[in-house]
């Protein structure tokens, strides 16, 4: 499809957007009531469900929990749950929320960035309401880590530092500078971005990646075990099955030390996180060299351990070798 034709899906999309921000307007949010508000099962007509739910062409927030919102029933008991940072109350809480919500769409009208930044709203929602009611300021794009792929992808320079309000500037600037596309909406614009560089890799692939490497490892070290009774070892497979062991026990722990739980302090030649394979119980004093006895650890901590050893870090190591 040529960028200059009408997309009817963004018309729809468009249509449905219009009705909900009629719907929900300035005044009637300074109004809402806590039934209005709240996401319950049954209702499809609160502003929690219908931003979610009817406006997923505005940006597809539903793979984050309700807490998002603040406030929601809860389907098993049919009570209200909320977030405590709002208060002690339901009603206390909701009150906070429809504060926020109030002075958001106030902050987005006035592009007053600051007042968006600290508002308490969570920031998926936030970003969702932005472009909700400012479609020609906001893009739909809400997530901060499909913002800075697609600035990669374009070659617009960026840095950590820059928040989901940068790189959403960022894009939109980098959009007026291009005569092909200077012309489309800012919803058009979100379509071209995801058509022509598709979406970002998801962490959900990334983890379950992770896991089937893990079972691959596991079923390597049973393949092992099978092939090479206990009795019968070898120095040299003893040694093979140690590192088989030390590769679980890193994998397992994804980067992270088991006991500080910082990142590993810098990667390796082939590009892998830096973490030393530790036994809880010593195989010096007769520990196994098992996975159930294993952790991951950050050199430091290493050192610490085999320094102090410490009885409660023990304890808590065992604990996590054991998962
Ligand atoms: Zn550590
Ligand atoms: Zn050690």
């Amino acid at each position: 499809m040529k960028i200059s034709e009408p997309n009817p899906d963004i018309m729809h999309i468009e249509a449905l957007r219009k009705e909900f921000v009629s719907d929900f307007g300035r005044d009637t949010l300074e109004n809402l009531t806590l039934e209005q508000y709240a996401m319950r099962t049954g209702d499809k007509k609160n502003f929690c469900y219908r931003l979610e739910r009817e406006q997923i062409g505005m940006g597809d927030i539903r793979n984050a929990t309700a807490q998002k919102f603040g406030i929601w029933v809860r389907k098993t008991t049919g009570e209200y749950d909320f977030t405590k940072k709002y208060g002690e109350t339901p009603e206390e809480a909701f009150s906070v929320i429809r504060d926020e919500l109030c002075k958001l769409v106030d902050a987005g009208a006035s592009d007053d960035y600051t007042a968006i930044r600290n508002n308490k709203i969570a920031p998926i929602v936030r970003f969702k309401i932005l472009s909700m009611y400012y479609p020609d300021k906001f893009l739909t794009i809400h997530s901060e880590r499909h913002l800075s792929y697609f600035c990669s992808k374009s070659g617009i320079p960026f840095s950590e530092e820059d928040d989901e309000l940068v790189l959403q500037r960022k894009l939109i600037l980098w959009k007026d500078g291009q005569a092909e596309i200077r012309d489309l909406s800012l919803l058009e614009y979100v379509a071209y971005l995801y058509e022509r560089f598709e979406d970002p890799p998801t962490v959900d692939k990334g983890l379950t990646k992770k896991k089937s490497r893990l079972r691959k490892l596991k079923d390597e070290l049973k393949v092992f075990d099978r092939q090479h009774p206990k009795k019968k070892r070898t120095e040299v497979e003893v040694a093979q099955r140690s590192v088989l062991v030390a590769s679980i026990v890193k994998e397992r722990a994804a980067g992270v030390c088991q006991l500080c739980n910082k990142p590993a302090p810098f990667y390796n030649k082939n590009g892998e996180a830096y973490l030393e394979c530790h036994h809880v119980v010593w195989i010096a004093r007769g520990g196994d060299d098992e996975v159930y006895n294993a952790v991951a650890l950050c050199p430091n901590c290493h050192r610490k351990m085999h320094v102090l050893d410490d009885s409660s870090d023990v304890a808590s190591l065992k604990e996590i070798a054991k998962q």
